[in-house]
């Protein structure tokens, strides 16, 4: 008899690893929303559930879909992305050394310049799409864990994960990758040899952008694991049952979101490459972009649903262009079935290493030509 184990991918998420409710037969797992259990009378037993925080039925179905789709041995959900990526980096302890791109999710860049020193963690920042500048880094100190995004947020470079890992491993440290943008249906950091994949499941995961989540799934259920589960318990960092439930159903879908998204934002970036108001387009999925080889040998299927323009008028024309949309929305985030876009420079502020001409597009699942249109007058002005 086949079980969820033989299905692929896009059928363990469709059916949710096809568990039905022992006590009612239902289709779809119900909502735990206990924050409490029933003790039993000498305190001797302490298996089974006791308390809301340290964890939650319902987060760990989502779990358990999640860790299905990464192939990972231990699987944690959080209250938000940047829970989860912190909660990975608390886990190192204080004195570790850890290496970081220096272009990525600009909140997180912030926490590992800015915060993570409070913690007595030492963070090196350098460009690992550059693969002898990323081993030249890791090679300067020991070094406990190196953390990419790929394709990274929000120029879309591309890191070689097989090869980062490499470098990571021979030098004693772990890898760990920001996947939110690639998602489990374009990449599988850890058959590649990352340690750790983290998302941010507030983007394709869940993606009807009405839930903040996030996961960090482990190759090993070692000691990282169990360190990130200490501290989601100890620093109350779960995510609520009712999150997870829309997570769960959220990820039913994801492989037709996420390929929806990929085919537009292909046709999108290629329609852009020739328009008169555009100076470059960024996407890994264009045969001009400096990481398109090696997006197409580690992502299978599609290059996301991410890309950035960079506009010929310059911060002004840019703006200027984002005020025209009517049907894109102008909204922060990425990954929902709705299309975003975006002058990032403006959100993440003076310190931004984001060019100031750039518009970050989250491309839905709408039609195409809708977004074309769209995009097209707003471009023109
Ligand atoms: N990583 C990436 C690539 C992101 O885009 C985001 C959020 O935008 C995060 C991490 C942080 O996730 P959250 O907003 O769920 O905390």
């Amino acid at each position: 008899m086949s079980g969820p184990q033989d299905w692929s991918r896009r059928t363990r998420a469709a059916q949710a690893l096809g568990r039905i409710d022992e006590t009612t037969q239902g289709l779809v797992p119900p909502l735990h929303v206990t924050t409490t259990f029933i003790r039993d009378p000498a305190y001797a037993d302490w298996s089974g559930s006791i308390y809301g925080r340290p964890d939650n039925q319902t987060v760990r179905e989502a779990e358990a879909l999640i860790g299905s789709l990464e192939g990972a041995a231990a699987t944690l959900v959080f209250g938000s992305g940047m829970s989860a990526a912190v909660a990975l980096f608390l886990g190192l302890g204080p004195g570790a050394r850890v290496v970081a791109p220096r272009r990525m999710y600009w909140a997180l860049r912030h926490w590992l310049k800015d915060e993570a020193a409070h913690f007595g963690l030492e963070v090196a920042f350098c460009d690992p799409e550059d693969l002898d500048a990323l081993k030249a880094c890791v090679a300067e100190r020991p070094t406990r864990l190196v953390w990419l995004e790929t394709p990274s947020n929000p120029l879309w470079s591309v890191t070689d994960i097989a090869a980062a890992a490499s470098i990571a491993h021979a030098a004693g440290a772990a890898l760990a990758v920001d996947s939110t943008c690639a998602t489990p249906i374009f990449t599988r950091p850890l058959a590649l040899g990352a340690d750790v994949v983290m998302h941010s499941a507030t983007k394709y995961l869940n993606g009807h952008s009405d839930a903040i989540a996030g996961a960090l799934a482990f190759a090993r259920g070692d000691g990282l694991a169990a360190r990130a589960a200490d501290i989601r318990k100890l620093h109350g960092l779960i995510l609520g049952p009712f999150e997870a439930f829309l997570l769960i159903r959220g990820l039913r879908t994801l492989d037709l979101r996420v390929r929806a998204a990929a085919a537009n934002a292909f046709e999108l970036a290629q329609r852009l490459a020739n328009h008169a108001a555009v100076a470059e387009v960024l996407y890994p999925g264009l045969p001009d972009h400096p990481g398109h080889e090696i997006a197409r040998r580690q992502m299978q299927g599609g290059f996301g649903g991410m890309l950035s323009i960079r506009v010929r008028g310059g911060r002004d024309g840019a703006i200027a262009a984002a005020a025209r949309v009517n049907l894109w929305k102008r909204a922060t985030s990425l990954g929902g079935v709705e299309s975003l876009i975006e002058h990032r420079a403006s959100y993440e502020g003076s310190q931004s290493p984001c060019p100031p001409d750039l518009l970050r597009l989250s491309a839905g699942i709408e039609d195409v030509e809708d977004l074309w249109r769209d995009l097209d007058q707003a471009l023109r002005g």
